[in-house]
């Protein structure tokens, strides 16, 4: 659907909301239930933008819901919660029963959770105000928390009492932070009070949801304003970052936020020093993320390799992108002018686009065809395949068939 469907498009605030979703709402409404969207959607609506999916809330109990689709294909993951995915024109799409909830243990999932005809008691469980609307073709607009107001204001304001909300869910200190980054708003003042009081419940988060939102806030419009704002925040999630200290931390803010939005790149500049990878770690980052920063951050350090053959050996090690992502770092945090940056990226991208041979097997020649000129398989083969590396990357011979197995000939 273009961006300019999803617009307001009537006075009375009408949304046109994509097919299948309209179809599902009529679904239940014909069957006498109540049905809107919700949530991230309407949201984005509001602002003009396009959401990347829509969520579904209705007055339907699950097995009602399912009742309403029968002849559809349905996905029965969410049942417990009350939610229920039904394929509409070959969407998926998430609908859930209005419900209060118990205690959030995934982030996404409470850990029970009792269902609700009103939709009063769904929007009220809603983290913040922004988040807390609800909208349908039939019923038009639901929003009993002032969220509407908010998004004006560009303000992250909590549904109800801050501290009690932040009490049930310490994630949504978090959340907080990173919806005003992502959306370029403030934190309402009573809310950032809360956060700043109840930052220590973070402790009790899971660091993986820690992590998840983590990632959204460092890349996020506002990050600058919303890291310098809740410097203790980001000490109780990343500890290690406090012994940079004050002043450097802020340093270190300034410099990632001026970069590329790249997950791996700002938080490589945010850490700064290799020996803070562990505020990474501790949140359990999968492996390609924990390498990629700890390789940006090992580039930090000493001079950056200048001449060709030296950026060969760094690329024989490190993946072109890691490489870009350490230049733009350097520069970021100082150690690099911009004119050395532009040119080294150009040079590695240079590489990269023309296939320089900096591994192994962009080498113009296999293990295969040594091992058919008798070398054995195993260290030997490994051995002369680094070596035949060694002369390309230095120039000492062409990367070429015919000079590297008579190299390779003259090492056995
Ligand atoms: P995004 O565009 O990032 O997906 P979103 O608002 O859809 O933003 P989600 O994390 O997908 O965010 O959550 C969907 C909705 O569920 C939110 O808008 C909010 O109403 C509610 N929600 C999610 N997590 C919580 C929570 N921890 N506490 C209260 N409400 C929550
Ligand atoms: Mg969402």
């Amino acid at each position: 659907m273009a961006k300019e469907e999803c617009q307001l498009n009537a006075e009375n605030a009408g949304f046109t909301l994509p097919a299948p979703v309209t179809e599902a709402l009529e679904m239940l409404e014909s069957s006498g239930h109540e049905a809107y969207v919700v949530g991230g959607c309407v949201r984005d609506l509001c602002r003009g933008v396009l959401p990347h999916d829509y969520d579904i809330t209705t007055s339907a109990f699950p097995d009602e819901t399912e009742a309403c689709f029968s002849g559809f294909r349905i996905i029965e993951t969410g049942m417990k919660h009350g939610t229920v995915t039904v394929i509409v024109g070959g969407e998926p799409i998430e609908i859930t029963t209005y419900r209060t909830d118990g205690k959030y243990l995934d982030g996404r999932h409470p850990e029970s959770v009792t269902f609700s005809r009103r939709i009063e008691d769904d929007l009220s469980r809603r983290d913040f105000t922004v988040n807390a609307m609800a909208y349908s073709p039939r019923r038009g607009f639901r929003d009993f928390f002032g969220g509407r107001r908010d998004l004006e204001a560009r303000v992250i304001a909590c549904v109800g009492e801050p501290d009690r909300r932040f009490g049930e869910d310490g994630l949504r200190i978090m959340r907080a932070l990173r919806f005003a980054s992502s959306l370029g708003f403030d934190i309402d003042e009573k809310t950032a009070a809360s956060v700043h009081r109840n930052r220590a419940l973070l402790g009790n988060i899971s660091a993986e949801r820690i992590l998840a939102e983590y990632k959204r806030l460092i890349v996020g419009e506002g990050a600058e304003r919303i890291l310098i704002s809740f410097e203790d925040v980001m000490y109780t999630v990343m500890p290690e970052l406090q012994s940079l200290g004050h002043e450097i931390y802020m340093r270190a803010v300034r410099a990632a936020s001026s970069a590329r939005p790249d997950v791996n790149l700002r938080t490589a500049i945010l850490l700064c020093d290799e020996k803070n990878l562990p505020a990474l770690r501790r949140l359990k980052p999968d492996g390609k993320l924990l390498s990629s920063v700890g390789r940006i951050l090992s580039y930090l350090k000493g001079d950056f390799p200048r001449d060709r053959v030296a950026l060969r050996r760094m690329l024989r090690r490190c993946p072109y992108e890691d490489a870009r992502r350490a230049v733009e770092a350097r520069h970021a945090l100082g150690l690099m002018s911009e004119d050395d940056a532009a040119s080294v990226t150009e040079e590695i991208c240079r590489m990269e686009a023309g296939g320089e041979c900096v591994t192994v097997r962009q080498l113009a020649v296999s293990g295969g065809e040594l091992m058919a000129m008798g070398v054995p398989e195993g260290e030997r083969l490994g051995v002369i395949l680094e070596a035949l590396l060694e002369e390309v990357i230095t120039e000492r011979i062409p990367n070429e068939r015919e000079a590297l197995l008579k190299f390779a000939a003259g090492m056995m």
